[in-house]
Order: structure tokens, then sequence, then C-alpha cells
């Protein structure tokens, strides 16, 4: 702590532009763009590597969650990253473990819904990392979309001097969205678990082929996801992207996100995507 500290005010007086990235490690390639996409835009790198407990509820997998320090480093400094900053759960909450920043209403639905402080958690974490690293500019993925809106939300409200850049989902080939979680699937499950994908994929056909009733986009999804029967769905629905309220019928124009979160055995998934109405 003390170190990422001093560390930040070297580069500020030495005038050096800093991208931030923070994540719950077990790195992979969707973290990989965030920090390789910062290293171009910035003299120092700093990927923070924090396994936020208040942002899992009583019955998530915090215990469980995938820690590897040592390959984590490894791949930061494999993608340009200048700087770990892995703070323990007591650096970060010196007053007690406990979300303190509200997330506002955008936390409130879906994610919100199914996972209740989730979004209180999130916003206290980020609140507190840009308070220490101080970055000119960090960097999220599309994957937690919800997440985005969320940060950026905060970020304003609270006027804080970083900017949010938010870079496109990472998938493997086969379209499933790369996440840390993803270790958690056996053999037959990750095979299964393409099904977000592909139901995105149909979400955004039926949208592309003129549907523009909520509705339908969420039928072309769910029909998709009820080949699984394995898959237990949340939610599957189409939103506006701008504020996640819902639209009965959009129009030509309108930016649909369509959001998907499912679980497959004790796994929890969540992917999206955007699609701007013809
Ligand atoms: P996490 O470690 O899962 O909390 O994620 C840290 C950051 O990486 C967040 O901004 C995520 O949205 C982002 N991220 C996670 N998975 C992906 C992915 N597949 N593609 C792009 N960004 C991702």
């Amino acid at each position: 702590m003390e170190a990422m500290q001093s560390l930040r005010e070297q580069w500020r007086k030495t005038g050096r532009s800093v991208g931030f990235v923070p994540t719950m490690g077990a790195l992979h390639k969707g973290h990989g763009a965030l920090i390789a996409t910062a290293a171009e835009h910035h003299a120092e790198v700093v990927v923070s590597v924090f396994v936020n407990p208040t942002q899992f509820g009583p019955h998530e997998d915090f215990e469980r969650y995938p820690r590897n320090l040592d390959r984590d480093v490894q791949i930061i400094r494999e993608y340009g990253g200048t700087a770990v900053f892995a703070p323990s759960v007591g650096e970060m909450y010196p007053a007690g473990i406990l979300a303190t920043i509200h997330a506002g209403p955008l936390g409130e639905p879906l994610e919100g819904r199914h996972r209740p402080g989730h979004f209180d958690g999130v916003a206290t974490v980020v609140h507190r990392l840009l308070d220490i690293v101080r970055p000119d500019v960090a960097y999220f993925g599309a994957k937690d979309f919800q997440q985005t809106l969320v940060i950026k939300a905060m970020v304003e409200r609270e006027q804080l001097p970083t900017g949010i850049t938010v870079l496109p989902t990472v998938r493997e080939p086969d379209g499933l969205a790369m996440s840390s979680r993803n270790a958690y699937l056996t053999a037959e499950q990750r095979t299964k678990a393409t099904v977000l994908w592909r139901a995105l994929v149909a979400a955004q056909a039926a949208i592309t082929a003129g549907k523009r009733q909520a509705l339908d986009i969420e039928q072309a999804m769910l029909s998709v996801l009820s080949t699984v029967q394995e898959l237990d769905v949340d939610y599957a629905v189409a939103v506006n992207a701008a504020d996640l309220s819902s639209v009965a019928e959009f129009t030509t124009g309108q930016s649909v996100a369509c959001l998907i979160a499912a679980r497959l055995g004790t796994t929890r998934l969540i992917d999206n995507a955007v699609t701007v109405v013809p």
C-alpha cells in the first residue's frame, strides 16, 4: 500500500501518465487486452489483483475464487503492466469489511436483483482503488456491462478525476466470453456454456432481421437457451443500453443491450451484446 502510494507520488512529480486495470486475478486474455491497451496509452500501467469480499454474497464463491498471484504477475508483465497492486483485505477495508459507497439506481436491476449488495461492493472497492492509484484512465471490460454503467455513474457522481474506458469482451474461439469462473466448468459444461453466446447471436440476428419488440428479442434468446436442459436462467433481457430501462418496442438508432445470466451447475455465467437497431 505505502509502496503503491509512493510510486504514484513519484510518477506525479515526473508527469508520467498512469493507466489502471482493476481485476480479481486469475487473469486471462480478457484482462490481457485491457492491460495491453492501457500500455499503448500510458507510461505506467497499474494492475490491481484483489478478490473483493464486499461484492460477494454470503453463499457465493468468495472462498473458492481462483487465486494465483505468481502466475498473474507473470501475465501482467507479459502484457505490459508496470506495477502490480495486490493489497490485503485489511488494507482495503481498514474500518471493517463493509460497502460504504452506494451503486445507485443502475445497480438495482438484473445483477443487482440476483446478487443483492453486489454493486455497492463493486462501487466501494473501485472508489477506494481509484483513490489510492489515482490513474488518468481506468480500463474495464464490456463483459460486465452493468458494472461499467455503475462505475461510470459513480465516477461522475463522486467527481473523480479519472477517465473510464470500456473495451470489448474477449471470447474463446467458440464464442464463450473469457472469465475466471470458466475454470469451474466441467468439460461437458464447458461445451454447453457456449449457449449464452449462441443466444446473443440469435438476438442480434432477430434485431437485424427487423424485430423491435423486446419480448420477441427475448424469445429469440430463450428458445436457444432452452436447448440446454441443465441451464438455469436468471434473466435473458433486451433493454435500453443507456440505462438498462425496459423498452416495449425499440426504435431505429436505439442501442439494445441483450443481457443473460444463467447457472450451469454451481457456476454462474453472464454475457451480453449491444446492438444498434437498424
Ligand atoms: P474480474 O477480474 O473478473 O473482476 O475482471 C476485471 C476486469 O476485466 C473487469 O473490467 C472485467 O469486465 C474485465 N474482463 C473480464 N473478462 C473479460 C473478457 N472476457 N473480455 C474483456 N474484459 C473482461
